[in-house]
């Protein structure tokens, strides 16, 4: 297959949907983003990364950096944080308040604020820095020294991180907190306002295509817990929108309000797309259509 020819087909096919959707304003730094803006890039797991677009232009990676939080989190600290998060589909959005309380406060999946702020806190008593950890992680499997947390958004997120605190404290009230939430918050701001490209986030996920191995051929993760995480990226990736994006991609996925969609090909490679503007669900619109034009051409899919 000519990788380079079907990502540039895949990114013009997002062409016409690019200025469709609204760039995240509710994180007030998030909103200077160019909505126009659009990069998509392919890790193959021998480690080759092929682009178009804007694929080396750092964005905010965001609700992406959730995958990389559950998969530092079991790999440090086993399977316990199953105890104190859920591994099934919400159906509400991925800053939802209303399950919390007839589930005792245990969040319905790592993949929505609730559940990343509970696996945040895990990473934090297991390493004592979650967002570095997340940090140097991306910067190890992506060979990027530069790769950090932007300050601004991250102060801009806890100045007008309202949700997140309630969610925080009405977790802390069940007991499903070891640390203070001012530190569990920022440690979640520190990993969701790291900055990346295309190419740092494709690179990143390759453990997860290939099977739980790193870079450097250690193991990070079992076999069987990549194929778990994939699993709960397919169901829960992409929110109240998984079923769609299940149907249009295929493939397991974590997107951001940033506008970046880190997938999975087992076996095969990672896939990251970026168009900063969204849908009503929080996942990138330019993102959906680039992938779903990718898998739809090359049949990548799980399925
Ligand atoms: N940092 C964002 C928040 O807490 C992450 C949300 C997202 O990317 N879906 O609201």
């Amino acid at each position: 297959m000519n990788y380079q020819l079907e990502l540039q087909r895949a990114a013009e096919a997002a062409l016409p949907v690019l200025g469709t959707g609204r760039v995240a304003d509710y994180i007030p730094a998030l909103a200077e983003v160019d909505p126009a803006s659009f990069g998509l890039a392919l890790a193959t797991v021998d480690g080759a990364v092929y682009g178009a677009g804007d694929w080396e232009q750092p964005f905010s990676v965001q609700s992406i950096s959730k995958l990389f939080t559950l998969a530092l989190a079991l790999a440090t600290g086993g399977e316990s944080v199953w105890h104190r998060v859920g591994r099934e589909p919400s159906g509400t959005p991925f800053n939802s308040l209303v399950q919390l309380e007839s589930e005792n406060g245990i969040p319905r999946n790592p993949f929505l604020n609730s559940g990343a702020i509970v696996v945040t806190d895990r990473l934090l008593t297991l390493t004592g820095d979650a967002g570095r950890t997340v940090r140097d992680f991306l910067r190890a499997e992506s060979g990027n020294p530069l790769l950090d947390t932007d300050p601004a958004v991250a102060a801009s997120e806890a100045a007008h991180g309202h949700r997140n605190a309630a969610l925080a404290h009405f977790i802390a009230s069940y007991g499903n907190l070891e640390n203070p939430v001012e530190d569990v918050l920022s440690n979640y701001y520190a990993h969701c306002a790291l900055t990346a490209s295309c190419r740092d986030l494709a690179l990143s996920g390759l453990f997860l295509a290939r099977h739980g191995l790193l870079a450097d051929g250690s193991r990070l993760l079992s076999r069987s817990d990549a194929k778990r995480i994939n699993a709960v990226l397919l169901t829960c990736g992409t929110y109240d929108a998984a079923g769609e994006f299940a149907y249009r991609v295929g493939l397991p996925g974590k997107s951001g309000v940033g506008g970046g969609i880190l997938t999975i090909v087992p076996g095969r490679g990672a896939l990251c797309a970026w168009g900063p503007a969204l849908d009503r669900a929080g996942n990138s619109v330019g993102a959906v259509a680039a992938l779903d034009a990718f898998t739809t051409a090359t049949g990548w899919s799980i399925f």
